[in-house]
């Protein structure tokens, strides 16, 4: 156990059972203090599984694996906006084959990016892990990691897919692309993300809200590849070309699209798998935009990554971690179990995965979602997308 954790974590220490913490916390804005009372409390009972608390709105905290006997070794503090069920089979069988032990705790990424600038020195956590380079771009920004200097990640990661200063890298990739109504559109009508806008779109394009981090992102690699005028065009002729408000999610538009509000959407794959697993015979298709020969970009992808934290007290660990996480061992696990690509491609992707077919994808520095988020947000309100 670590007593700086103890130390720094008194002020959520008050005993609490599942009962009373639901009673205490009741809303979300309390998650962090209900997932950092959670971790203090699996650390007090001796870093017990069966701790964990009522999970229901994913702001859990937990430990991974804990009855390891490898009391030498300080267990690594792992802050996640990736959920619990995301990441606790990994950290399992990271504490199967290290004895090493992974304490957690889940919440949204600017939660948790607050909290570790104000826990400051006295930070229990080791490692940040978040989805969007954008968001990983922000949390750099902050001053809240240190560089990775690792060969083993710079040998399995692409450059395109770490952080231009070593701050992050990727851990799993994921493809934001076209999906379409199979019933009412052919895929031959499809060729890019900027033909969207075309009029044989008018009144039939869907889109999540330009709220979200991913489409940020995506409009940020547009102006990145074609320059911020194309790019506004771009995102006008979409716009004009919208069947409803943007949606507030990526399975929104998917729902939209089958039931005949709109014949195509921009969505991330893994929310195209989630429903293809529950309903198989699906009315729609993932379409790969930009692969035309020659041309210089593909797919736009991101990445769920990591950093170390500047103040971590067990860095040698958590980069043991992050390096063990990009290795083939664990790369086909951690990016099937959200059906995400790995970002080391010698790793076979998930067989659901692969029958979506391949495609070229999109090599610019996604450094670069960062760099050109806030001309992204302009663009986008000037364009009128909501
Ligand atoms: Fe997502």
């Amino acid at each position: 156990m670590k007593s700086k954790d103890t130390l720094q974590l008194t002020s959520y220490s008050k005993p609490f059972s599942k009962t009373d913490s639901k009673e205490r916390f009741p809303r979300r804005s309390f998650s962090s203090a209900l997932a950092f009372t959670a971790i203090l409390f699996a650390m007090l009972s001796g870093c017990s599984k069966d701790s964990s608390l009522d999970n229901s709105d994913a702001q859990t905290a937990n430990t991974a694996a804990a009855d390891s006997t490898s009391e030498a070794v300080e267990p690594i503090v792992v802050y996640s906006s990736r959920n619990e069920h995301l990441i606790a089979p990994v950290f399992d069988l990271f504490t199967q084959q290290t004895g090493i032990n992974i304490e957690y705790a889940t919440d949204k990424a600017g939660v948790l990016i607050e909290r570790i600038k104000a826990e400051g020195q006295n930070t229990p956590a080791d490692v940040l892990i978040t989805v969007d380079a954008g968001t990983l771009g922000f949390a750099a920004n902050q001053g809240i990691f240190q560089p990775l200097n690792s060969e083993l990640v710079n040998q399995q990661v692409a450059t395109y897919l770490r952080d231009d200063n070593d701050y992050w890298t990727g851990l799993s990739l994921r493809a934001r692309t076209i999906v379409y109504s199979s019933e009412r559109v052919q895929p031959d009508q499809l060729s890019s993300y900027s033909a969207l806008g075309e009029p044989q779109w008018q009144g039939k394009l869907c889109l999540r809200t330009s709220k979200k981090v991913y489409n940020q992102s995506l409009v940020a690699m547009l102006i990145a590849e074609q320059g911020e005028a194309a790019a506004e065009a771009v995102v006008a002729s979409w716009v004009g070309n919208l069947a409803i408000d943007p949606l507030s999610n990526d399975t929104k538009v998917m729902e939209a699209i089958i039931a005949g509000q709109c014949d195509v959407g921009i969505v991330n794959t893994y929310y195209f798998g989630r429903l293809q697993s529950k309903t198989p015979d699906l009315p729609l298709a993932l379409f790969w935009p930009n692969q035309t020969e020659g041309e210089q970009s593909g797919v736009h992808v991101n990445v769920a990554g990591a950093g170390i934290l500047k103040h971590s007290k067990n860095a040698a660990q958590a980069k043991r971690l992050i390096e063990w996480l990009v290795s083939d061992a664990a790369q086909a696990l951690f990016a099937g179990v959200n059906q995400e690509y790995p970002v080391n491609d010698q790793v076979a992707v998930d067989s659901q995965v692969a029958s979506w077919g391949e495609f070229k994808q999109s090599s610019l520095p996604l450094s670069q979602a960062y760099v050109l988020q806030p001309a992204a947000v302009k663009l986008m309100d000037r364009a009128a997308y909501k």
